[in-house]
């Protein structure tokens, strides 16, 4: 009983941490550094119990099995950027807001989801550094890498 809710306990703040929605395998390595003996099987199950409990929602981005983010951040209307480099999910704030102009006419948006993918910061700085070894020529090097000036939040409206 103890244990099982020092797992869970864990589990939740493994989460609340990363700040991200986390897949059951990330989690697992996250809650590993304070529950050393705990398995893939009790993640699979202390997630069902917490999904049950309403404590994370699941966040199943197209084609992606389920990653598990807090309820509270959940409930507070956001996206998502999926790295396509190093297979991560974060929190992006921002939202293009209404979508009104999108739809056919006479359609009536309820709700819209969005992801963007790309590369993280991490996985971006990592593929500029190996790509570009030579620093002799910045202004070509900068010119030549248009994605490097993706913005690191969207903007708000
Ligand atoms: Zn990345
Ligand atoms: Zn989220
Ligand atoms: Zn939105």
């Amino acid at each position: 009983m103890e244990r099982s809710t020092r797992q869970r306990t864990a589990i939740r703040a493994a989460i609340e941490a990363a700040a991200r929605p986390l897949s059951p395998h990330e989690i697992l390595d996250a809650v590993r550094v304070t529950v050393p003996e705990i398995g893939i099987a009790t993640i699979y199950r202390n997630l069902k119990l917490l999904l049950g409990e309403g404590e994370l929602q699941a966040v199943t981005l197209p084609g992606e099995n389920p990653r598990y983010e807090t309820s509270h951040a959940a409930h507070h209307h956001h996206h998502h950027f999926h790295c396509v480099a190093c297979d991560r999910v974060f929190e992006v704030e921002g939202c293009p807001g209404r979508m009104d102009d999108l739809a056919p006419a006479g359609f009536v948006i309820d709700r819209h989801e969005l992801t963007l993918y790309g590369e993280c910061a991490e996985c971006a700085a990592k593929r500029k550094g190996k790509a570009a070894p030579d620093a002799a020529a910045p202004v070509a090097t900068s010119a030549a890498t248009p994605a490097a000036k993706r913005p690191a939040r969207a903007h708000k409206h």
